[in-house]
């Protein structure tokens, strides 16, 4: 029987997604035997991290200020507004350096078999924040699968109603691929050429 405290361990790094009993139980040893400078970095990390770190307000990702920087830069297009999955397919367009609006970030993507629905990436937020008047073209740039295409075509047709005019990230991009992962040149290209 391990100490309550191991056992706490444990039960805690179970909440990350894909991690069972075992793995838990493996990192939890790991960090306790061979890397403790590793583990109280972890643990300020953390910490301060869920303390400090909300969403911004205008675009919903991660952000310290009530508005982030990217949204607070009188630099950027006003009028273009980009639509991604996640901060990470944000990052992969902003390293193109070919795109100069603003963003929404969904922080998720609609996929009804795993129960995950219009309300819950944030649909409503979107078209409020869309129908500011100052924006003109709403690009969806989510993912080339099924999910991302899914939530294009429900997004689309909702912007649309609203008398937005909705672009998507033009082919060329592989099919079934994640932004993320895509080549810089080919996101460029793929900008330039939304239709
Ligand atoms: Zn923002």
């Amino acid at each position: 029987m391990a100490d309550p405290a191991v056992e706490a361990l444990i039960d805690a790094l179970r909440c990350l997604p894909g991690v069972g009993q075992k793995s838990a139980q493996r990192m939890a040893f790991h960090l306790l035997q061979h890397d403790r400078p590793g583990a109280e970095k972890l643990a300020l990390a953390l910490q301060g991290a869920v303390a400090d770190i909300g969403h911004c307000e205008r675009c919903h990702t991660f952000s310290r200020a009530a508005v982030c920087d990217l949204c607070s830069d009188p630099a950027r297009d006003q009028t273009l507004l980009c639509v991604v999955e996640t901060p990470a397919d944000q990052a992969a367009l902003e390293r193109t350096g070919s795109y100069k609006g603003l963003y929404f970030v969904l922080m998720g993507r609609l996929s009804p078999l795993d129960g995950i629905g219009v309300r819950d990436i944030g649909i409503s937020a979107l078209l409020q924040r869309a129908a500011d008047g100052v924006v003109k073209e709403v690009i969806l740039a989510t993912n080339f699968n099924v999910e991302g295409e899914t939530t294009a075509h429900v997004l689309g047709e909702a912007l649309k109603q609203r008398g937005l005019k909705v672009t998507r990230l033009a082919r060329g991009v592989p099919v079934g691929s994640e932004l993320e992962y895509v080549d810089l040149g080919t996101i460029a290209h793929a900008f330039m050429d939304r239709r």
